[in-house]
């Protein structure tokens, strides 16, 4: 509404003055006077432009006074001068946020390395710095792996797989244990987080030693009081019968804890071999064999008990671990089958996977115990585990056994009807024989 009056106020102005030239001075005088004040108008504008040029050129802009103009020009400079005064305000609200979050980041007990879409590290908090021996500085723009130089590093980096830490025992940190996992984040960049766990790692080794320590003091004593009671056990004496309940039960008692001693120490051996021992192929349709006439004198007739070799393929692998596992599961099949069952073991390749099932027509499981059968001391029925010899450890040993294969334990049951478990081992560990197809 105010442009609209001074855009008319000028205009009558313009046309009383042109009036009052015409009639004093005549037509050529009024275009003169016009021509001139064009002029004047041309060079005020051109001034005008030239103070904003020079100072949109200055380096602070907004930190040098403009030069007080008038009219539209007052306008224009004092709306420009409050837009660069807002964007310098929130640049500094961004950058001091920034330093806030880097602030932040640094004073982290874990490690933080940011890496670009190509793995090229753009920054890394103090303490990746020391877990990692890298330089914020220098390093910006490197490889992680050029820094990083162990081989299970390089392999854990390239799987793309990262939903698991990586556990590295840092070389040039003597004695420092890190847990290394990578966030994935934003448009393919990462976060490289990194964790000593070297306090962690010192209280389970202690955990596994005193696990194999007590089975060890255990042991030596036991097979001798299981020995000594053995004898007493033949010997006659006034109370034989009570005495020999007494003596039947200790042997009992005693053969327990040697099970259980036996499966611990398999338990604490399995979990210091963090790889597979690949000791050499492995004759497995022999091994089942074996089983075969070890599970028909458990069972002692009380069950028919089939074996099926559809391949004679040899496995990579350890022999000791390899016939433990598949034994617990045969001599399981066998305690918990009725008598007059069947329990079938087979030996096939599925997929281009070896599997070793064992198949009974035992009492079977509730589907909501199959996910904690693996579990340590885990049992469905506590009282029948312990009746037949059961230490509760069998399973975990299987599944570790078949995890230092690569291997997976697949359970299928179904209650009052019996239970499949099986054993698949990758074809990279697969040896076929001629004869075999695959
Ligand atoms: P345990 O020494 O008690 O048998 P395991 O670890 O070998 O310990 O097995 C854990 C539990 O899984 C057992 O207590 C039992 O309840 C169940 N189980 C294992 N194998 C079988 C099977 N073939 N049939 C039915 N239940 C089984």
């Amino acid at each position: 509404m105010s442009g609209f009056r001074e855009r008319f106020i000028t205009f009558i102005l313009i046309a009383v003055v042109t009036g009052v030239l015409l009639a004093t001075m005549g037509i050529v005088a009024t275009l003169a006077f016009y021509v001139v004040a064009l002029l004047l108008l041309v060079i005020h504008h051109w001034r005008q432009l030239t103070i904003l040029d020079r100072w949109l050129q200055a380096e602070e802009s907004a930190s040098i006074a403009l030069p007080d103009s008038s009219g539209k020009w007052g306008d224009v400079f004092a709306r420009l001068t409050r837009l660069i005064q807002n964007q310098r305000k929130s640049y500094q609200q961004i950058s001091s946020a920034l330093e806030r979050l880097r602030r932040a980041t640094s004073a982290m007990p874990e490690g933080v390395v940011i890496m670009d879409e190509i793995d090229h590290i753009e920054w890394c908090n103090p303490v990746a710095e020391r877990h990692l021996g890298i330089d914020s500085n220098r390093d910006a723009g490197q490889h992680i792996s050029h820094l990083v130089r162990q081989t299970q590093f390089a392999e854990y980096l390239a799987a793309h797989s990262y939903s698991e830490p990586l556990i590295i025992k840092q070389s040039r940190n003597q004695g420092l244990t890190l847990s290394l996992q990578f966030v994935p984040y934003g448009d393919k960049q990462k976060l490289l987080i990194s964790r000593d766990i070297t306090r962690l790692e010192r209280v389970q080794t202690m955990r596994r030693d005193f696990v194999a320590n007590v089975s060890h003091e255990l042991r030596t004593p036991l097979t001798v009081i299981g020995g000594f009671l053995e004898t007493l056990s033949e010997e006659d004496s006034p109370d034989t019968e009570t005495n020999k309940w007494a003596v039947a039960l200790m042997t009992d008692q005693t053969r327990r804890m040697q099970r259980l001693v036996e499966d611990l120490l398999t338990l604490s051996r399995l979990e210091d071999t963090e790889n597979l021992v690949r000791e050499g192929n492995i004759n497995i349709p022999e091994m089942l064999r074996e089983l075969y006439h070890e599970a028909q004198s458990l069972s002692a007739g009380r069950h028919r008990i089939h074996l099926k070799l559809d391949t004679g393929a040899k496995l990579l692998g350890s022999m000791d671990e390899l016939r433990s596992a598949f034994s617990n599961l045969v001599s399981n099949a066998i305690r918990y089958t009725a008598d007059g069952g069947n329990i079938t073991l087979r030996w096939t390749v599925h997929e281009e996977q070896g599997v070793f099932s064992v198949q009974d027509s035992g009492i079977g499981i509730e589907p909501e115990h199959i996910p904690r059968l693996t579990e340590r001391f885990y049992r469905v029925d506590r009282g029948r585990s312990r009746v037949t010899g059961g230490t509760g450890l069998g399973l975990a040993i299987v599944k570790h056994v078949l995890t230092c294969h690569q291997a997976t334990l697949e359970i299928v049951s179904e209650p009052g009807k019996g239970s499949c478990f099986s054993a698949r081992f990758p074809a990279t560990l697969l040896i076929m024989q001629t004869g075999d197809s695959p």
